[in-house]
């Protein structure tokens, strides 16, 4: 055969060929077959809703379900978002439905919300995790496996009617890669017609102009692609939540009650309720399913294994060997690892020598002191060693005072016991005598002070004992010789 016949014969499209009905081979019961098996397993459905406290998030869910969610009511409080989940299991027909609700409780609540949007993004990544760990194990049962990816995030925005706020722009922002956004204004009958229409423009200008991308209705399987289309022009919709029913004409309706008149969630003119359930659960939920597997966790998951070092071969390349990926993987790690250690080696070196250089200089700086502090004290020392000398030589000089004083004390004691018995002879030769009683006085003191060394004192307070000795010691002449 020619080559070009050849690639024209592989390369041509084979018609598929329709088996007679006479004939029935049974592969045409395969949907059924599939539906069998999944309403026997059951679904799982993930929602994740998203906006401040008491903007109705709780409200909508009961009104979506039709139910009652025990919820507790989040206060206006928390430290930080944080994420709630509640799972319920839910039944319609037999159909079995495990529905999560995960709550953001918190969010937008603090005054800086400037990492509000991260642990948001933490629950959803650790979700991807726990599914990739699952398939990752060599002996896995995703059959029976409770998935708790989330299939979509109702982003709840406040009917304001101006614009976003930039936490929604950032949170959202930050969110369209990892799971499918549908945006609502919550509390819309809180908003007019005309103002509604504006708001839903300019939210959706702000979402394109920041390249926030939400989700969009798949418009690609004929059944659904017309009233998906028609949908994704009315995005982001606006709905009423209540779970209270009010008698309208003669039938009961979930609505809201006002002085004014009544606004029933399930009226399409009032508000976008229906339009919202009509595509998250009855037409596109198993699109969104789809979706959080085959883009989101896909996205997750070939990042996560790049980061692992595995990596796909092209055609011409070797196959990719698991055992070498490893190996360098190990390799890489074990050096990284010496490399850190080598670090912190170093680092601990060099802090052991930056504080023996610091010891080093208190270790002087105490020197110095200790050495200052003696020469303070052996100054001291002297200084009081000077001060005791000093007062040992007054207190002798003192002693010799006293015993020169003491002496002459006797001595003119002595003279006075004498007087009474010479009194009237020494009246009358007095003036005589006087001058010779002088002399003897003078001589016997003068012997006295010089035997102590002293000079001689004042004794103005023993005078009349000692007169004599007194008037010796005024006698400038009598000084002059005694010196
Ligand atoms: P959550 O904190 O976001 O879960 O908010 P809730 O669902 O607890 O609702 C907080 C308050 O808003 C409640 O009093 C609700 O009755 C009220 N609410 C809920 N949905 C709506 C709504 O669509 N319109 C109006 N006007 N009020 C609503």
């Amino acid at each position: 055969m020619a080559a070009t016949d050849l690639e024209r014969f592989s390369s041509a499209e084979p018609e598929p060929r329709s088996l007679s009905l006479g004939g029935h081979v049974g592969f045409d019961s395969l949907p059924d077959q599939l539906v069998s098996k999944s309403v026997t397993q059951g679904f799982s459905f993930n929602i994740l809703c998203v906006g401040e406290t008491g903007i109705g998030k709780s409200t909508l869910m009961n009104t979506l379900f039709n139910t009652t969610f025990e919820t507790e009511e989040a206060s206006h409080h928390e430290e930080c978002v944080r994420l709630r989940p509640q799972t319920y299991d839910l039944q319609e027909s037999n159909v079995q439905l495990k529905l999560t609700i995960v709550d953001a409780v918190g969010f937008g609540d603090q005054i800086n919300k400037d990492e509000s949007y991260r642990p948001i993004v933490d629950y959803i990544d650790a979700q991807f995790e726990n599914y990739l760990q699952e398939e990752l194990k060599i002996r896995r049962s995703l059959f029976d496996y409770h998935d708790t990816r989330i299939h979509v995030c109702l982003y709840f925005i406040t009917p304001t009617g101006h614009s976003l706020k930039s936490l929604d722009l950032v949170t959202m922002k930050k969110l369209d890669s990892k799971v499918n956004i549908i945006p609502i204004i919550a509390k819309a009958d809180t908003i007019s017609k005309s103002e509604l229409h504006k708001f839903k423009i300019k939210i959706m200008g702000e979402l394109v102009s920041n390249g926030v991308q939400i989700y969009q209705f798949p418009t690609d399987d004929e059944a659904v692609a017309e009233i998906n289309a028609v949908m994704n022009a009315h995005l982001p919709f606006a709905v009423v939540g209540s779970t209270e029913e009010v008698k309208v004409g003669n039938k009961l309706v979930r609505a809201r009650q006002y002085p004014w008149g009544v606004v029933q969630v399930e009226n399409e003119n009032h508000c976008d309720f229906v339009k919202l359930r009509e595509m998250l659960i009855r037409v596109n939920m198993e699109d969104l399913r789809e979706q959080t597997h085959s883009r989101h966790y896909e996205l997750y998951r070939r990042c996560k294994l790049e980061e692992m070092g595995f990596q796909d071969s092209d055609g011409d390349s070797q196959p990719f060997s698991l055992q070498e990926t490893y190996e360098a993987k190990r390799k890489e790690f074990l050096s990284e690892l010496q490399r850190k250690e080598e670090e912190m080696r170093q680092m601990f070196v060099n802090k052991v020598k930056e504080t023996e250089l610091e010891l080093k200089e208190k270790e002087r700086e105490l020197h110095e002191k200790f050495e200052h502090l003696k020469r303070l004290h052996q100054e001291e020392k002297r200084k009081v060693e000077e001060k005791r000398r000093e007062l040992e030589e007054e207190t002798n000089a003192f002693n010799r005072r006293k015993a020169a004083v003491e002496a002459l004390q006797s001595q003119a004691l002595h003279a006075t016991s004498q007087q009474p018995l010479r009194k009237d002879k020494d009246k009358k030769n007095r003036s005589d005598i006087g001058v010779q009683q002088s002399g003897m006085s003078l001589s016997s003191s003068k012997v006295m002070m010089t035997k102590a060394s002293v000079e001689p004192l004042n004794c103005s307070s023993w005078w009349p004992a000692i007169q004599c000795c007194s008037c010796l010691v005024r006698d400038a002449t009598w000084r002059e010789g005694f010196l």
